[in-house]
């Protein structure tokens, strides 16, 4: 690695750190947190640039085939929603489909047997790919509306205490349910659903072995609890499509070491 290319991971990781600095200002109890890591990227340009360069995060981003900056548009399929990127108040995805044809461990309608269309495509092949290695799956949970992650939530703070029901459950706008993107899975005997029991069943081994060939990653790994900011969870998958996922699976990463943000705990200590 050259001076050059030195400076600007150098720049890089102060940038990351900016941003996510940026973010938590403004975070915290709400979940309407602006978008905010462009002007902290403006201000960090090389010093000694004689003139204007490259975004220094764009050129690390090539050179190591990771994205250069945070994805926190909502209707996209690798948005990144944690504790620091909320979803802008009032979304709702414009595609939620509820296929009759992906089993649930419920039957009739429900809004959480929603889920956008891509996803939902993409959660039958799986499926359908499981059942023929003789492994029976069926979601447990996909879309929450903001209004029923609200009361989800107030209902585990009446219960735990706020603290603890942030460790397990995402405050109303942070929540990835409320993309359409990530449902909660189990066996089709509904044994063991979103408990820790479920890690190691032949259902969950198969996940970790296929998921990320139809698109999805296990969200909240065992032993990234301080990256993610959530225990391990075995059954939430959350569809960022093939190439994404794969290449979290194949270098063993979360959503945020993707993006290269801080990690979430740091921030959380931070406050
Ligand atoms: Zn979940």
């Amino acid at each position: 690695m050259n001076k050059t290319a030195v400076a600007l991971l150098i720049c890089t990781l102060s940038v990351s750190l900016l941003a996510g600095c940026e973010t938590k200002k403004f975070f915290a109890p709400t979940q309407d947190t602006p978008k905010t890591t462009q002007p902290a990227e403006q201000e960090h340009q090389p010093a000694t640039s004689p003139k204007p360069t490259p975004d220094p995060a764009m050129q690390q981003g090539q050179q190591q085939n990771t994205p250069q900056t945070v994805d926190t548009k909502p209707d996209s399929y690798t948005v990144l929603v944690n504790k620091q990127y909320s979803l802008p108040k009032g979304y709702v995805p414009a595609d939620l489909v509820s296929d009759p044809t992906i089993p649930f461990t419920f039957t009739g309608e429900a809004e959480r047997r929603m889920m956008r269309k891509e996803m939902a495509q993409a959660l039958g092949r799986m499926f359908a790919a499981a059942k023929q290695d003789g492994i029976l799956l069926a979601g447990v949970s996909a879309y929450r509306s903001h209004a029923t992650q609200e009361a989800l939530f107030n209902g585990y703070v009446q219960r735990d205490g706020l603290e603890k029901a942030k460790t397990y459950s995402a405050v109303p706008g942070t929540s990835e349910h409320e993309t359409g993107l990530a449902v909660d899975v189990s066996g089709a005997d509904g044994r063991c659903q979103a408990e820790d029991c479920f890690g190691g069943t032949k259902e969950s081994n198969w996940i970790v072995d296929h998921a990320a060939k139809y698109g999805f990653i296990i969200r909240y790994p065992l032993g990234k609890e301080s990256i993610t900011g959530y225990q391990y969870e075995p059954w939430h998958l959350r569809y960022v499509g093939v190439k994404v996922a794969q290449e979290i699976a194949e270098k063993g990463i979360t959503l945020e070491e993707y993006y290269r943000v801080v990690p979430v705990a740091k921030q959380e200590a931070g406050k």
